[in-house]
């Protein structure tokens, strides 16, 4: 409902996503080829795993003549009707992390075309990561549309990753956490964050990864929205649990400092005041939404966001 809001303080970046994901379309190989047969059916351009824009819209081009439907992952229907398709790449080039290009992104155009570029750069770096199989060790082939991989030996399939991430306000008593890893841009500060592990649910996590980086008992743990994070497959779930006490004991490898902060300093830092008590994370962060939330949960009388 908020895919053609471009506001960035309105929802996450890579949320907001328009397109049908059509899988009917994808386990049938007459419909797969009816569609990258289409006219209307388009390319999303990118430049390994970057986007590329221009005028303000991520660039869409027609399909090569001599492109085959076994080299694309598609991705979908678009609002307009068109099968998008993306390329797949085995070369990634040298990095993985985000981009300055790949974040600001989020800046130049819709957010249901920075939904669709986080799926597809997802995608493409799967497959480029998973060319061989895991069960025996021999080569796998795109299947599905591109939504899976076979082993060509041992007929294992192969599906892409979801990585599920906690991000997690710890509130007590009035103030939220707030922390920073070691090397951030001086004065920013987050929600912290952590993998959820194998057999965690995610209130467990939470739990876990308060006290291993910042030694607080936490309960009542609350999902408030989420957010797919494409570098290179994260679902990032953020959270607001209650803690037992405000006593820190931080993890010094992992966390620089961390503290409480009340709602007047919260509203200070989203709306980057002068003497704020710290640099909020960029609208394109789910935590900066969290932020948000929190305050407008709290302070709803006058909070600005
Ligand atoms: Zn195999």
């Amino acid at each position: 409902m908020h895919g053609t809001d471009r506001r960035p303080e309105a929802i996450p970046a890579f949320a907001g996503s328009r397109i049908d994901r059509v899988d009917h379309v994808r386990t049938n190989p007459d419909l797969l080829a009816a569609s990258f047969a289409d006219p209307a059916a388009r390319l999303l351009l990118l430049d390994g795993l970057e986007p590329v824009e221009r005028d303000g819209h991520l660039v869409l081009e027609p399909l090569a003549p001599d492109a085959r439907v076994d080299d694309h992952v598609l991705l979908g229907i678009d609002p307009a009707e068109r099968p998008i398709f993306a390329r797949l790449v085995t070369d990634l080039g040298p990095g993985l992390l985000p981009t300055a290009r790949s974040r600001s992104i989020a800046d130049l155009v819709p957010a249901d075309e920075v939904a669709l570029y986080g799926t597809a750069r997802s995608l493409v770096h799967w497959h480029a990561r998973h060319r061989f199989c895991s069960v025996c060790g021999a080569g796998t082939v795109p299947v599905k549309a591109g939504w899976s991989r076979k082993c060509g030996d041992c007929g294992a399939e192969h599906f892409p990753r979801t990585d599920p991430v906690v991000i997690m306000l710890a509130e007590h008593r009035g103030r939220v956490l707030m922390g920073r890893q070691h090397g951030w841009p001086e004065g920013r500060y987050s929600a912290l964050a952590g993998f959820v592990e194998p057999g965690e649910t995610i209130e467990e996590a939470v739990a876990r990864e308060m006290f291993e980086e910042a030694g607080v008992l936490v309960h009542s743990v609350r999902y408030v929205m989420s957010q797919p994070w494409p570098f290179p497959s994260s679902l990032m779930i953020a959270c607001i649990a209650q803690a037992d006490d405000d006593t820190l004991t931080l993890d010094a490898t992992e966390i620089d400092h961390a503290f409480w902060c009340d709602a007047q300093g919260v509203r200070a830092a989203l709306a980057e005041e002068e003497g704020a008590p710290f640099i909020a994370p960029p609208p394109m962060a789910v935590a900066r939404h969290l932020l948000a939330h929190w305050l407008a949960d709290v302070a709803p009388a006058d909070a600005s966001a």
